[in-house]
Formats: structure tokens, sequence, C-alpha cells
């Protein structure tokens, strides 16, 4: 378990390169029948693109070419100018405005390598045109000398003072809920041993609790929901955090669904449903209409564990400021904001793009009318929906939450697509949302924790070093300082000031 007092060590880093025979990348590394195999580019390059077997030059690992504007120029060393690198015409047919092909492409690169990409690739904001990707980080002229391996990153779950034990977590990030049933077990083991390896947590979503992910009971957060599909107090007393989910950023009003390709014997095994039949985890929960009600489903998870926390998932509505307030009364110890962008491919698009509030909206509000409430350091502020970068992270702990969770973020570490078919039982190509036997044989567990282990070893050295850029020790102390932060239209930062 972590704890500040001790030093930590963070998990290793192994190289976890694509499952996938032929990995998407942005150029192709072309060989004419010039080719002599002369092996001259392969001492060129650096990066190991060029390859060769015996005395054959091989496949190139295109994926990781930096193109026509690289400085070792491999095309240029060939004696036989047999090398022709052209844009992968694949590049633009992925992703979307929000994981750009090079947000989705410098992610994958993270995860195989534990590293920043320096090849070129946009891996600090997407193409939305709004949101995060207007916000620009101002590093202000500091004379503070921070050692970027030294700045703490580490946060507090529990502010509450009220006896329960303290936990923190040595990075601001924890892994959201996805459910046994909307992701293949692969998928949920994965997560929970990169949380455990990190000294962190990754939340089971609402489909109960397999007996495989038992191993990481002090790591995992068990969710509870309207449905109360797989909720048993067994389960409750195995942890250290407990979520209630009201309500979810990415379809408000909308509960949870699980269509009944993806139920398979052992899903519905879990949550005690018939094969084949849909699920749906009603919103809202009706036994709670009032902070007094509230405060009775935190009362009831305090008396079944009396060692855990809880945590209150819910979305952004306008009144999002009184909703954070009830449920730092009714004793909840986290409050998790989750904003509109939320959820998987299964979470319809019109339910994201039009019901809650953008998460870096909800935050400054929330945060501002805590610390006007007197009680803001008595409450950890946790935001999600949509953050997809080490840069989003720093923005959105800037405007004032504590630290974040993820959900797609380690979804494309596993080499998502972002191609929206979640919730169809076959639809997800990548072995990663789906229940189907032959598809989840497509991911081994290990590869998958290594892989997010390594993402979030590039994400802290990123926020490391923006944090010793910007002066601060800590992560800490970044929380609600907003003056770090510019805004493309409406807000310019100084003309001398070094922007990100
Ligand atoms: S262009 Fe550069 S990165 Fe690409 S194969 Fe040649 S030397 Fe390697
Ligand atoms: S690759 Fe799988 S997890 Fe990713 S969007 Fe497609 S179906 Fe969903």
């Amino acid at each position: 378990m972590y704890s500040s007092d001790k030093p930590f060590i963070p998990p290793q880093v192994r190289e976890t390169p694509t499952r996938f025979r032929n990995a998407f990348g942005k150029y192709r590394v072309h060989r004419t029948d010039a080719c002599n195999a002369s092996g001259q580019c392969i001492s060129a390059c650096k990066l190991g693109v060029n390859k060769k077997a015996g005395s054959r030059v091989v496949s190139p690992n295109d994926y990781r070419c930096l193109g026509p504007e690289c400085p070792m120029a491999c095309f240029d060393t060939c004696p036989q100018k047999a090398i022709v690198i052209r844009k992968d015409p694949n590049f633009d047919t992925l992703g979307d405005y929000r994981w750009t092909p090079d947000l989705l492409l410098s992610t994958y690169y993270m995860a195989e390598t534990g590293k920043i990409p320096d090849s070129g690739l946009e891996y600090r904001t997407g193409g939305t045109g709004g949101g995060f990707d207007k916000l620009r980080i101002v590093f202000p002229k500091t004379s503070k000398k921070i050692i970027p391996g030294e700045v703490d990153t580490s946060i507090r779950l529990n502010r509450l003072d009220d006896g329960r034990p303290e936990v923190e977590i040595p990075i601001p990030v924890y892994g959201g809920g996805m459910s046994f049933g909307s992701v293949s077990i692969s998928a949920m083991l994965g997560r929970m041993r990169a949380a455990a390896a990190w000294g962190t947590f990754a939340c089971t979503g609402e489909g109960g609790y397999p007996d495989e992910i038992k191993p990481y009971d002090d790591h995992v957060i068990t969710q509870i929901a309207t449905g109360l599909f797989g909720v048993r107090e067994e389960t409750i007393q195995r942890v250290r955090i407990v979520e209630f989910k009201y309500a979810q950023g990415a379809k408000p009003g909308l509960g949870g669904h699980l269509l009944g390709d993806k139920v398979t014997p052992a899903v519905a095994r879990m949550r005690e449903a018939v094969v084949g039949s849909s699920l749906f985890s009603p919103f809202p929960f009706h036994s709670v209409y009032s902070v007094e009600d509230h405060k009775k489903h935190i009362d009831w998870i305090k008396t079944t564990n009396r060692r855990a926390l809880v945590s209150v998932k819910v979305s952004t509505p306008t009144d999002v400021d009184m909703v954070a307030v009830g449920s730092y009364y009714a004793g909840a110890h986290i409050v998790h904001l989750d904003g509109s962008y939320g959820g998987t491919g299964a979470a319809p698009d019109i339910a994201k793009k039009n019901i809650a509030m953008p998460i870096e909206y909800a935050v400054p509000i929330v945060h501002r009318f805590l610390v006007a409430e007197g009680i803001r350091d008595k409450v950890t502020l946790i935001a999600s929906g949509g953050v997809r970068t080490p840069h989003d992270l720093i923005k959105i702990i800037a405007l004032g939450a504590d630290g974040v969770v993820t959900g797609t973020a380690d979804m494309v570490a596993m080499e998502c697509l972002r191609c929206h078919n979640c919730e169809s039982g076959r639809g997800c190509a990548r072995g990663i949302a789906t229940t189907d036997t032959e598809l989840v044989n497509l991911m081994e567990i290990e590869w998958a924790a290594q892989r997010i282990i390594n993402l979030f070893t590039a994400w802290r050295t990123e926020i490391q070093r923006i944090l010793a850029k910007m002066g601060l020790s800590s992560v800490r102390e970044l929380v609600g300082r907003t003056e770090f932060l510019a805004h493309d239209d409406y807000q310019t930062a100084p003309l001398d000031a070094d922007v990100e």
C-alpha cells in the first residue's frame, strides 16, 4: 500500500509493442527494387525502423518512422536511393476530433515505451476546437529550481478526518468504472494489475466483482449503481473505496445499458440475470431524493465496511455545486464529477454531446463553491470525462480538481481504435469491450497491464516536467491555480510568457 512517508518505487517499464502484425503509423517506408540489401538504412535509423534478418532487409517497423522531415534521413543515406517515405493513407481515417490520429498514435507510443513521443506527434491536445483544446498552460518566469524527478505527484483521498484510514495514491489518477460485461475480463484484470503496480485504484463499474479480481482487493473500487447488479455485502467489505454511481457524464438521465449480445452465461451469473437479455440500470436511484436520503446510502456503506472511503460519482448538471456540497454533508470522502465527453463507444453520441456540462466548466464551479463554503480542504474532488493526456490532467487540476479518473485513455493504451462498436457482442475488433470468448483471447492480461503501467509512467514524467517548470514541488500546489492557464479566445498570456 502506498504511503508518502515511504520512498515510492515506480513500477518497471518494459517495452510492450503492438500485439498485431501491422501497427498503425503515420508513415509507410517503401523499398524499391533498387534495394541491394546493403543495410545502410539500418545504421542510419536510430529508431529501429529498418531491420535485417540474415542477409535480407525485412519489412520495416514503419509505425515508428518520423517521416520525410526526419533528421536521420535514411532515404538520403541509401546509396541506391531505394527508400521512399509516404504518409500512411490509413492515418487520416483514424479517431475523431476528440481523439485525433496523433493522440491515438502518441498514446500507443507511450503505452509501448513508457516515454513521451519525440516523433512530432501532437500528444498534448486534440482537435475539438473547444474546452481543453483551447486552454494553454502558461509558465511563469521563476527562479525556483525544481528537479522534475523530485516533484511529488501523490494525492490524499481521505480528507474528512473521520477516523477512517488515510488513503494516498502516488499519481493523481485512478481508473474509472468499466464493468464485467461491458469490457472483457482481460481488460478488467489488466487495469486492476496496473492499478496495483502503481499503488492506485481501478473501479469495477456496476457489473459485480469477478473472483479473478480478488487478489487486487486493496486496489479495487467497487461500484453501486441503480441496477444493483452484482452488489453483495461480501464484496463491499473487501475493498478500501466504495463508489455510488448516481449518474455518468456521457449519458446523464439515461442510466446504464448492457445489450443482450454481451450477456453471456458468466456475465448473467455475476449480475443474477438471464443470458442474452438486455440489462438496464435505470435512472435515478429511486431511494434518493434528498441529502438526507443520500446520507442513508452513505451510512449503509459505512456501516457495512468500517474502513472504506465512500466516493460519489455524479454527472454535471447546472446545479452540480449543490450536489457536491450535499455529498460532503452526507459524508462522502470523494466527490467524483463526470463530465460529458467520457464513456465508451456504447454511450449514444446525442447524449454525450448534448446533456451534461463539460468537465472544464463544472470543476471550477464546484471548486469555488466548496472554497466559499469553507469545506474545500475536507473533500477530494476528482474529475473525469475527457481527460486524455497529461496536459488535460494539469489543466483540470489548475481549474480546481485534486486528481482525475481515466477510462478511454486506458482503453487506447490497450489499442482501442475509437471505432464506437463497444455495445455490440462481436463489435470490438481489439478484444477490449467484448465478452465473446474468441475476441477476449485476442488480448493477454500481462500485455494489457504493462501497456497501462507504461502509459502512466510517461504521464507522470510529463506531469513532473510541467510542474517543475511551473516552479511547483507538488501537484497539490496546483489545485485551483488558474493563473497557470490561458484561453486561446478570451485571455491571452503575456507576450513574453512561455506557453504550451
Ligand atoms: S525516415 Fe528516419 S525514422 Fe524513418 S526509417 Fe528513415 S531514418 Fe528511420
Ligand atoms: S476498439 Fe473496441 S473498445 Fe475501442 S471503440 Fe472499438 S469497440 Fe470500443
